[in-house]
């Protein structure tokens, strides 16, 4: 079997969401948390983390399609299943037969779906999304008085909520931030004077959960502090532990000389003589190019960089100076021996959001479940 493993601790799932719900309060008017599971649960797995999320108390997750929700039902998932995306016409029947809660974002989607529900003589308890400056799903904020009459005129369609999403929440000093939770809050206004006076509003993910308690609402919407991750520039605001290591094992050793390169382009000779170990796992495992020259992993409890191009299948090391030999474990996210490698720096060597560090990992990628594991 490849030796290349991300161990998905579900203990640290549970212990995160309860920071999470710690962290918004205990009070009576605690938002609730809709716990976001999206693209293969951040590719931690969908169904095992939204399990664990179940468990742990969440009444409702979110992921990105349908299908996504439809596999979350298989899985034995019973919470309420929230579909951020646009609704394809053609799945719509899924929504009904899974027990799904569709965001509507256009008045296309919302007579679609009104469509199915009296076809089949039903109704369906949905999410109204309002695009606030994202410019991306949602009913702009600045026409409702045109859009929303026909959405809320007729049968079928439950709208239970109405929310927004922000584009600059990471960036304390964009000050779009503050102007779309003002258009939000005009927005629901204006919604109550056309009559729609939605139970829930929500509108903060993770970052701007801990930027700025006013966007909590009736609910918040995390998905990376659920994983252990932090968003960039809020390391320290709450208890959260990583979910996600990755390990392999060296499968060879050998020796560079000065001005010798290792794999594709042969680029950045080497200085000196130098022992490069090779881990099997590269690009197709979801690894990013650049970190290349950029990024290091850890064998022998030390941090050593990756040097030489990533390949498909595998990355080089350079292990000058340690006692390696193939069989031993590289962690590439992880601890080992009182080093650690976390997703945050792995994202900030190659100039990305955390995010998409977690959701490339390979599907060739073994996933193992349980608890912490050193
Ligand atoms: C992905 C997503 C979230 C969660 O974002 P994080 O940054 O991972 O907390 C929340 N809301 C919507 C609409 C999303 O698409």
């Amino acid at each position: 079997m490849r030796p290349t493993f991300a161990h998905i601790d579900l203990d640290a799932v549970r212990a995160n969401y309860r920071a999470v719900l710690s962290y918004v309060g205990g009070g009576a008017d605690r938002p609730d948390v809709i716990a976001v599971v999206k693209a293969n649960g951040y590719g931690h797995g969908a169904v095992p983390v939204a399990r664990a999320l179940e468990a742990a108390g969440a009444g409702m997750l979110a992921c990105a399609d349908i299908e996504e929700g439809v596999e979350l039902r298989r899985g034995g998932v019973r919470a309420s299943i929230l579909v951020f995306g646009a609704l394809s016409v053609s799945d719509l029947d899924g929504v009904f037969t899974h027990g799904l809660t569709p965001t509507i974002s256009s008045p296309v989607a919302a007579r679609a779906l009104r469509d199915v529900a009296t076809r089949r003589g039903s109704r369906v308890a949905c999410h109204l999304k309002i695009d606030t400056g994202m410019n991306r799903l949602g009913f702009r904020y600045d026409n409702l008085t045109q859009t929303v009459p026909e959405v809320l005129d007729g049968a079928g369609l439950e709208i239970d909520a109405v929310y927004t999403h922000f584009a600059t929440a990471e960036d304390r000093a964009h000050p779009l931030f503050d102007v779309q939770r003002a258009r939000f809050d005009e927005a629901v206004r204006c919604l109550e004077e056309l009559g729609l006076r939605a139970r829930l509003r929500h509108a903060a993910n993770s970052a701007a959960l801990l930027r700025e308690r006013a966007t909590w609402y009736a609910a918040v919407r995390p998905g990376l502090l659920l994983y252990g991750v932090a968003p960039a520039g809020h390391t320290e605001a709450l208890p959260l532990t990583p979910v996600m290591s990755l390990r392999s094992r060296v499968v060879a050793v050998k020796g560079m000389r000065v001005g010798e390169t290792a794999g594709y382009g042969a680029r950045s000779p080497v200085m000196r003589p130098t022992r490069v170990a090779v881990v099997p796992a590269g690009y197709a495992d979801g690894l990013d190019v650049r970190i290349a020259g950029r990024g290091s992993v850890i064998v022998g409890g030390h941090r050593v960089p990756v040097i030489g191009s990533v390949s498909m299948d595998s990355i080089t090391i350079d292990v000058t100076g340690l006692d390696v030999t193939p069989g031993d474990e590289v962690v590439l996210l992880g601890t080992q021996g009182g080093a650690s490698i976390d997703v945050a720096e792995v994202a900030a060597a190659v100039g990305t959001v955390p995010h998409e560090i977690l959701c490339r990992t390979g599907s060739r990628i073994v996933r193992t479940y349980g608890s912490a594991q050193e």
